[in-house]
């Protein structure tokens, strides 16, 4: 496979190094960009007869680039040869990262209304209406912006009965993750998609579907989320590992570098 980290892949979360780190060098960059960034094979090949491995070659070009040199960004050169580019981010790149914070917040507040309704609601699918659902077609929410899409609270409802209401990543580790009895006299346990709901619109098939939601404690669901590369990548890896072959059956299909690096970091 030669597949490689793009540019444009990395333009947000290089604007986000330098906003905290102003006037980050292009080498500084490589390094920080790398403890946020999975790498494919292809990215940690050294370039022929150079000092540069792919990833760090696209990196140069993102430095070199329109977008970091005016349109987001400013470039300074603080070496006396000239050979040391150092960088700002600008009003621009500023109100991108504004936009982008945004909507994650909306992506928090999107679960907790999620798993509101899943946790008020009674009703649970039969198991054989389930294999009905895997060709709804995804739906658009008509309120608010049009980017979200519908998910089913009967169907994340049915995953965590069918799961026994226990922690998939404490299953795949041979433990048990207690929680606490909920309302409905159950372990509380909350559902998680494991191709997230923001990235459907990259696939044709239906995201909320059975084989790609998870039963998940809420603190390996917080984790998930919110842990830092190597605590995400840990559960991430886990779960993708039981789950993809099924995900595969039903014709979704990504690796574990493009899940993190498109819709985790
Ligand atoms: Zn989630
Ligand atoms: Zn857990």
């Amino acid at each position: 496979m030669d597949k490689q980290v793009h540019e444009k892949e990395l333009l947000i979360p290089s604007l986000k190094i330098i906003y905290e780190n102003p006037g980050i060098t292009t080498s500084e960059l490589i390094k920080e960009l790398e403890k946020v960034i999975v790498l494919y094979e292809k990215d940690q090949k050294i370039l022929n007869n150079r000092n540069d491995t792919y990833f760090s070659q696209t990196v140069r070009n993102l430095c070199g680039s329109h977008s970091l040199t005016n349109e987001f960004g400013k470039c300074v050169t603080i070496s006396k040869n000239g050979s040391v580019n150092s960088f700002v981010i600008n009003k621009k790149g500023l109100e991108l990262l504004d936009i982008d914070s945004a909507d994650n917040i909306d992506d928090i507040s999107e679960d907790e209304i999620y798993q509101n309704e899943i946790s008020e609601g009674d009703s649970i699918y039969a198991g054989n209406e389930l294999n009905d659902l895997k060709n709804r077609i995804p739906e658009q929410k008509s309120k608010s912006s049009s980017t979200r899409y519908k998910t089913d609270a009967k169907l994340a409802r049915t995953v965590l009965k069918m799961n026994n209401y226990e922690c998939e990543n404490a299953k795949l580790l041979g433990v048990e993750h207690k929680t606490f009895i909920s309302k409905k006299g159950v372990q509380y346990q909350e559902a998680h998609h494991l191709i997230p709901m923001k990235a459907q619109k990259d696939f044709i098939q239906n995201l909320d579907v059975f084989e790609n939601i998870v039963c998940l404690c809420p603190l390996c669901h917080k984790a998930i989320h919110n842990a830092n590369r190597d605590g995400k990548l840990d559960i991430l890896t886990r779960i993708y590992g039981a789950k993809i072959s099924s995900l595969k059956s039903i014709g979704i299909n990504v690796s574990l570098e493009d899940l993190y690096n498109n819709y985790y970091v």
